[in-house]
């Protein structure tokens, strides 16, 4: 039977409601995205016929801000998950104090199976699509699996032309995610693996652990994951093992991070890297290690993956990688998770500072928008753990009831309209 993805965070959010007493009208508002959109587009291909692709974009809810998220292009992207993604974004926006509200959008389509000048052609003509379901005070979309800075620099341009010349500047904030050079911030590219670090880094600080020497495995291999991989490896831990749609790699001494990165840069993959054997996705998940950021898809671990774990602590880079039957395992085990909608908000509070820098035509310092990133993650990983420890709840029920906490005040105070 296929993942239910969708109904296990409607069950999240049902838990949350509950810790927070939120009333039930409020409760059944947020179970539902308030717009679900499906278009059908046609697509020329390299050699001259055409294709028609299905896209989504699904609007969760807007009541904090404008409504928020990533594109993904995947060949298995289908309406159940992008309502639990787009509803993810939602909590994790709430969450993190950012004001926006949360969406997510994809196509269904292999991105590893077409050219550059078809990915161009299949992105401007999905944001041709959507026309004016989007825009920079409504509903901003951003990179997310199979997407790149250079498709929101698409998605950008072709949005821009859309509007006369006078307007165009104002545009720019349609997407973030940008590449630098198009109105993109600096940090945004590593936000997401920095963030997921950070709360590696804030767990081993809570119990005196020194991380140097320590060890990881990293699920994925993308942006996400080869940030993160890379941001351990500053802090001096060893990575002993990774993976991703190709194939699982090890090394017991450590895999040489930087030459990875280049690798996988280049090759689009980690497949053939000579510096680490190849193993199995069960050897994989039973590599001992410290920490283990999962960073490629929803659905990785179940209650058999968690039981071959064997690490201290999860910070979940990828959205949705650990399953019901998963979590009551993980916390069977004891082992520490730093949920999704925390662990990897920092792509999105990234995005949110490139939006405002859009806004005011303005281009921080790396060292201004770290500094900025750190801030907020540090503040809101203590938050949910404090919030977990002083309950005796989930880490995860945690986060999703501090998110449903503001959720709850901001529709106290504006009631529903009329
Ligand atoms: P990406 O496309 O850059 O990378 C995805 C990685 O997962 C690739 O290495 C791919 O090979 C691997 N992968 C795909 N299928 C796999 C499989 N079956 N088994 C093992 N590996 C597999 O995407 P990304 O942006 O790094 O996103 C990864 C996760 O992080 C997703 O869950 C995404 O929603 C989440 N996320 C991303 C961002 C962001 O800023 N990009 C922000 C928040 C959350």
């Amino acid at each position: 039977m296929a993942y239910e993805f969708f109904k296990v965070v409607q069950k999240h959010l049902e838990i949350a409601a509950k810790v927070v007493e939120l009333p039930q009208h409020v409760a059944d508002i947020l179970s539902q995205p308030k717009n679900e959109l499906i278009v059908n587009f046609p697509v020329r291909m390299d050699d001259g016929t055409m294709r028609l692709f299905k896209g989504y974009r699904i609007q969760h809810n807007n009541i904090r801000g404008p409504y928020k998220g990533g594109i993904r292009y995947h060949q298995d992207v289908h309406l159940d998950d992008v309502k639990a993604l787009a509803s993810m974004m939602t909590w994790k926006c709430s969450l993190m104090d950012i004001p926006y509200g949360g969406a997510k959008g994809g196509v269904k389509v292999d991105p590893h199976k077409h050219s550059k000048d078809e990915l161009m052609r299949i992105t401007r003509r999905f944001t041709h699509a959507l026309g004016s379901n989007i825009g920079p005070e409504y509903d901003i979309p951003a990179p997310d699996v199979g997407t790149t800075a250079q498709m929101m620099v698409w998605m950008m341009d072709s949005y821009m032309n859309r509007s006369d010349d006078l307007a165009k500047n104002a545009q720019r904030g349609i997407v973030t995610g940008k590449t630098i050079n198009a109105g993109g911030s600096q940090g945004r590219e590593q936000a997401t693996g920095q963030g997921a670090v950070v709360c590696v880094r804030e767990w081993a600080k809570a119990q005196n652990l020194d991380l140097k020497g320590k060890t990881a495995i990293v699920q994925g291999f993308g942006n996400v994951g080869s940030f993160a991989s890379r941001f351990l490896d500053q802090l001096g831990v060893k990575l002993l093992a990774t993976g991703d749609h190709t194939c699982y790699i090890r090394n017991d001494k450590g895999i040489d991070v930087t030459a990875l990165f280049a690798y996988a840069r280049k090759n689009g993959s980690i497949k053939g890297f000579d510096g680490a054997d190849v193993i199995t996705r069960e050897e994989f998940f039973k590599t001992k290690a410290d920490i283990f950021i999962p960073a490629a898809l929803e659905n990785q671990i179940g209650a058999q993956e968690a039981q071959w774990l064997d690490v201290k602590m999860i910070s979940e880079g990828a959205n949705g990688p650990t399953n019901p039957e998963g979590d009551k395992v993980l916390e069977e085990k004891g082992i520490v998770v730093a949920p999704d909608i925390l662990a990897n908000a920092g792509g999105v509070t990234v995005s949110y500072f490139e939006w405002i820098q859009n806004k005011r035509s303005e281009f921080w310092e790396l060292d201004e928008v770290e500094a900025r990133l750190e801030k907020r993650m540090v503040r809101q990983y203590a938050k949910v753990m404090t919030y977990a420890n002083e309950r005796k709840i989930p880490t995860r029920i945690a986060a999703y009831a501090v998110s449903l906490e503001n959720l709850k005040l901001a529709y106290e105070e504006r009631g529903i309209f009329p």
